[in-house]
């Protein structure tokens, strides 16, 4: 029987009116989508020009007979929907029959398609059918765009360079493979393979194929479920930042989506992990009841709306937020064999680099299984607490050289200081019965009226933290008494800034926003800097404290505090391994 059936009058109302055929990367997208709904396992794509010149899409799946390859280029022909109810319970990945009618009406269209017997080959050249004909049989189908937008002037100007057409179809076939590892893809541009998978169905191995090694050694297992959702995959170190979101790889049953509650909650798993402006790498699947799932808010099918959102975006950052915390290293200094050199991963944020990462892809053969020497230097964070460290001096007045029986470490003084005073200040913070000191000189601050009375509105805040604080005459505040914890050389100008800071954020006053930037500031400013002499005493107790935090990686705002270089790579440094 014919898989093809013609989609009902009430369904095809019901599906907003044809997706948009925009872009090389949408006729890609819908030709590769066909593919897997065909149940390929090998899937290959060949552009000419980024897909400017030609876009072809060839595969191993089920293919068509005569009947179904022509009926396939009709308007409402879908093999995946067979009642109107249906709709709500898609599995597959494409739903609209209209994508292959469409594109065929703005283009020249060359299949060949073979189900098993005899092969068939359609031509059809903007919409109208030239030739249908017998052809030698290989099963699966080979589908070839040329000329797009031949027809239509109008939309052809909208089409973008070759640089940006093909960037977008390798964006699309990366994340697609990331959906999907237990298919192989195959991106080629101009006969040279940008991307290139192998359908191991090993989500790392994906990872290293798309990524690179440096990438693949540096991800963290995911995994966690309650009633409605099951979370897998992997998450990226902290020490291996991109400059945007792109690489935010997020699947909702093995499909590719983008939702702007599931990134914040990504991305805030990370607060203070990283500084602003950087972003993971991620791949995360998010199974669930199909049910939950509405999929047809949006035309391309990326945007999604689900019910228990609430509960989802929670149960990711909790589980990211503690993968981050159970697993997190000091960043390892890598020893780059063919540079010779020494670099950081965070001296050297992996800024994406598409030239390098072609090559990296090419090289497909390193072995995963052969990096995993990894592992013996993971240090948890729990044992991380009962670290000893041994400082050796200090580097220009702003480093700590330090070691132990397992390496060597570089920290940088301001950082850790700093995030050992924010994690004290969180802390007092809480507390119940703040302590305070009467100031010897209480500090008087003339305010003009509106910042007067903004500060006014909101100094509780400040008293519950044990500032003693009273009116003063006209505009006046005179500050009295400070918490206990704020140092003697934090009086001044400096608590003139903890006044400012009430002011500022005034607009909106959200007391927790207020309170973390208030540790931000004050962690800041009580630390000691760059530049500042420190005895061997104060290096050993500021080691001790940091290894102490719950954070030891990081000052507050994500820059790091402590770089690890092995024993073993040191000697790897000096040649005294090969
Ligand atoms: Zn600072
Ligand atoms: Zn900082």
């Amino acid at each position: 029987m014919s898989k093809i059936r013609i989609m009902s009058e009430n369904l095809a109302n019901k599906i907003a009116a044809g997706e948009v055929v925009e872009k090389c990367a949408s006729v890609v997208k819908e030709l590769v989508e066909n593919s897997i709904d065909a149940g390929a396992s090998n899937i290959k794509v060949s552009l000419v020009d980024g897909g400017l010149t030609g876009i072809t899409v060839s595969d191993n799946g089920s293919g068509m007979d005569k009947e179904d390859a022509v009926l396939s280029f009709s308007r409402h022909a879908t093999s995946k929907i067979y009642k109107d109810d249906d709709l709500f319970f898609i599995e597959t990945l494409g739903f609209r029959g209209e994508a292959l009618a469409s594109i065929a009406s703005v283009s020249e269209v060359n299949m060949d398609t073979c189900s098993g017997d005899v092969g068939t080959h359609v031509h059809i050249k903007g919409g109208v059918l030239d030739e249908v004909s017998a052809t030698s049989a290989r099963k699966g189908t080979t589908i070839s765009i040329t000329n797009l937008f031949y027809n239509t002037p109008a939309r052809l100007k909208y089409l973008k360079s070759e640089a940006t057409e093909l960037n977008n179809c390798v964006q699309f076939i990366e994340k697609l493979a990331l959906s999907r590892p237990d298919k192989a893809f195959t991106l080629i541009n101009n006969d040279r393979v940008v991307v290139k998978t192998s359908g191991s169905n090993n989500l790392l191995k994906v990872i290293h194929e798309i990524y690179g090694l440096n990438v693949s050694s540096n991800m963290l297992e995911i995994k966690a479920s309650s009633d409605d959702f099951e979370i897998t995959g992997f998450v990226g170190k902290p020490g291996i930042l991109k400059k945007n979101r792109n690489h935010f790889n997020t699947f909702v049953n093995g499909r590719i989506i983008r939702n702007n509650e599931i990134n914040r909650a990504i991305n805030d798993a990370y607060y203070t992990y990283k500084h602003e402006g950087f972003y993971p790498i991620v791949v995360i699947n998010i199974a669930t009841d199909p049910t939950l799932v509405d999929v047809n808010i949006h035309p391309t099918k990326q945007d999604i709306k689900m019910s228990k959102m609430d509960v989802l975006v929670k149960l990711l950052y909790e589980t990211i937020k503690e993968t981050l915390y159970n697993n997190l290293l000091i960043p390892n200094a890598i020893v780059d064999e063919k540079l010779n050199d020494v670099k950081t991963e965070f001296i050297e944020p992996a800024i994406y680099d598409k030239d390098t990462k072609v090559t990296e892809v090419i090289q497909t053969s390193l072995d995963l299984a052969s990096d995993n020497s990894d592992e013996d230097n993971i240090i948890k964070n729990v044992s991380f607490k009962r670290l000893k460290l041994y400082p050796i001096g200090q580097v220009h007045g702003t480093y700590i050289i330090a070691e132990n029986e397992d390496g060597m470490f570089i920290l940088d003084q301001h950082a850790a200081h700093e995030r050992i005073n924010y994690e004290m200040i969180k802390k007092r913070f809480a507390d119940e019965e703040p302590t305070y000191t009467d100031m010897l000189i209480p500090m008087s601050i003339e305010l003009n009226t509106s910042d007067f009375e903004m500060f006014m509105a909101n100094k509780q805040v400040l008293e519950n933290l044990g500032f003693k604080i009273e009116e003063f005459g006209i505009n006046t505040i005179i500050i009295k008494g400070h918490p206990t914890w704020l140092t003697k050389n934090f009086e001044g100008d400096n608590l003139k800034s903890i006044v400012d800071l009430v002011i500022t954020n005034n607009r909106n006053f959200n007391k927790d926003r207020f309170l973390d930037s208030l540790a931000k500031m004050i962690s800041c400013k009580m630390s000691v800097k760059a530049n500042e002499h420190l005895s061997l005493e104060q290096m050993e107790k500021l080691l001790d404290d940091l290894v102490k935090c719950d954070n030891p990686y990081n000052c507050c705002h994500g820059r790091p505090s402590i770089m690890k270089f092995t024993s073993y790579e040191l000697e790897k440094m000096f040649k005294r391994v090969m």
